[in-house]
């Protein structure tokens, strides 16, 4: 029995090299050369093209590559019956905070401004305030949005979070579900999403939740592009409402030339590159899950499918 994998950024031999370390015995195939299908028994992908995964008939468990598993879940051909493990992955969480730090730093601290002070030659301090009157929330507490919110609350920030249930965290404050989510936005000064992509969150922050942030919020989104109305964004923008936006995803990926955030003043855009996880530290959880198999264990970090993440 065999295991097929599609690789993602990491090369299928990275992720050959850290699993064969504790499965010896295990065979290893690589996309698109499958061999005999009915031997396929465990699949590491993010996608497969339409059609592929219904022609497994003994898959045991798709392991996903990927944080979000929105396009596995969106894959019709995917049988309900067949698990789909999350991507467990130590290094994910690491890359995430600093790309958020770099974001949510740079806008309180105004790096902008100073480059500009620098082509003038110009030496002058400015006020800034302090990280513990600086409201930051971050929408989704899982294992990113936990870590981000973690991370920022060790800077001084004044941190919330939102999660759709309700949670505790030491030094933050925790919101939950749409009937808080108004008050969560009121007092985000900064608000970084790291939300899944999922039919609740599609359009979260549309015009009636901008106008629930404070006046010259800043927006972070590294989550799901599905989670913001752009063109709301662009009018909030636009009047002053909203100070700006750090986007790392899209509705449509990649962001078509003539999209308005390529040019807009207030927008900085990266290419879905604000976090990512190697082979090396992402392996544990599928030895694990194989193990399980093949012991006709529970499998471990499944995703809920009916709450799409
Ligand atoms: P996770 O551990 O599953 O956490 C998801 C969080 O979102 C949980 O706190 C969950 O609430 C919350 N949530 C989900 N639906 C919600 C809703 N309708 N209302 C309020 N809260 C909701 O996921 P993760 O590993 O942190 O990853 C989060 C997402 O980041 C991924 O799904 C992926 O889309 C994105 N991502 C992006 C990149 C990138 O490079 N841009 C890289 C990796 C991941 P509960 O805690 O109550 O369940």
């Amino acid at each position: 029995m065999a295991l097929l994998i599609k690789a993602g950024r990491d090369p299928a031999e990275n992720w050959i090299k850290a699993i064969a370390a504790d499965l010896p015995d295990l065979e290893f195939r690589v996309w698109p050369d499958t061999g005999d299908r009915d031997e396929v028994e465990f699949i590491i992908a993010n996608r497969m093209p339409p059609g592929e995964f219904a022609s497994y008939p003994n898959l045991k468990f798709v392991a996903s590559t990927s944080a979000g598993v929105d396009r596995l879940l969106a894959d019709p051909d995917l049988p309900a019956d067949v698990p789909i493990i999350r991507s467990v992955n130590t290094q994910r969480a690491a890359t995430m905070c600093a790309w958020v730090c770099y974001q949510v730093i740079g806008h309180h601290r105004r790096f902008a401004r100073y480059g500009e002070q620098q082509a003038k030659q110009i030496w002058e301090f400015v006020h800034y305030a302090p990280p513990d009157e600086v409201g930051i929330g971050i929408m989704g507490l899982g294992t990113l949005g936990g870590a981000v919110a973690r991370t920022l609350k060790g800077l001084m920030y004044d941190v919330a979070g939102w999660s759709r249930s309700a949670k505790t965290m030491d030094g933050i404050k925790c919101f939950a579900g749409a009937d808080q989510l108004g008050a969560f936005l009121g007092r985000s000064e900064i608000v970084v999403s790291v939300l899944p992509g999922t039919a609740e969150t599609t359009d979260l922050l549309n015009r009636e939740t901008l106008a629930k942030l404070p006046a010259g919020a800043y927006i972070v989104n590294c989550g799901r592009g599905n989670l913001i109305d752009e063109d709301a964004l662009i009018e909030a923008m636009d009047s002053g409402h909203v100070a700006g936006a750090a986007l790392d995803v899209f509705k449509t990926e990649p962001l078509p030339k003539d999209h308005p955030f390529w040019t807009h003043p207030k927008v900085l855009v990266s290419p879905h590159y604000s976090s990512n996880g190697g082979a090396k530290h992402g392996v544990g959880v599928i030895v694990e899950n194989i193990r399980r198999a093949r012991a006709g264990e529970p499998l471990a970090e499944m995703v809920d499918k009916q709450a799409g993440y």
